[in-house]
């Protein structure tokens, strides 16, 4: 695996070692405007990797220093992000500039990346994670387009597809045992999700962000029987 060199100054000391792995998307027009501002010292922004379209993968910063792409965050009681996790930007302009799939090259070199720094770390299949996952009321990133059932096919993260589950929907407004049940699986998975047994906002979004990772078919915030079963079959693998 060839890697290209890119330094940024933008990290601090890591005091243990990373066990998370947050993959986000760039969100820019262009993956050298990304690289440009990963390492400009006034943007106080950097990932330890940036995956281009062509496959090619930058390193930023040493992944045994605290790099800042997490922000204000949260997963399985982790609300450090930056110092538990290893950040790997994949060039795309996101849903503010053309959301478009993510190529192949790119996407094996992602695979590729992933194998390499999980041999030097311990990080559990449950957290490696999207950026959306972590901070799911400020962001969409990687997003649906983002193949994570590839990536979990090639031994990176977790997936389930459960045989079909003809349970009802909850959506906003519902209340009762099953939104308190669907709020406990949320958290056990590791969102910060309140468990009051409202279908609120908060878990409308929180939902979307699940969708966005485990059943990108569907990205709506309403918790149909399919992604009601596919967060308690991931639980099972969890
Ligand atoms: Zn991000």
């Amino acid at each position: 695996m060839e890697i290209i060199e890119a330094p940024s100054s933008n990290f601090d000391t890591r005091l243990r070692p990373p066990d998370m792995l947050v993959l986000h998307y760039t969100g820019m027009r262009s993956g050298e405007e990304a690289l440009a501002r990963l390492c400009d010292p006034d943007a106080r922004v950097s990932s330890h990797y940036v995956v281009e379209e062509d496959g090619r993968i930058f390193r930023l910063v040493r992944e045994e220093r605290r790099a800042w792409h997490a922000g204000v965050s949260f997963w399985q009681g982790e609300t450090d992000c930056n110092a538990a996790s290893v950040g790997i930007e994949i060039v795309n302009p996101g849903h503010d500039f053309g959301y478009r799939p993510f190529p192949e090259a790119q996407i094996r070199s992602v695979i590729e990346l992933c194998t390499d720094i999980r041999s030097r770390w311990t990080i559990p299949d449950h957290r490696i994670i999207g950026h959306s996952d972590i901070a799911p009321f400020r962001k969409l990133d990687p997003g649906e387009l983002f193949p994570w059932k590839r990536l979990a096919k090639a031994g990176h993260g977790l997936w389930a597809e459960p045989p079909p589950a003809p349970g009802a929907a909850l959506a906003l407004g519902d209340e009762g045992p099953g939104v308190l049940v669907l709020q406990g699986g949320l958290a056990r998975l590791g969102y910060d999700a309140a468990r009051s047994g409202v279908y609120d906002d908060a878990c409308a979004t929180t939902i979307t962000a699940f969708q966005r990772h485990w059943r990108p078919e569907k990205v709506d915030g309403v918790a149909d029987g399919e992604t009601r079963a596919r967060l308690m079959a991931l639980l099972r693998l969890a």
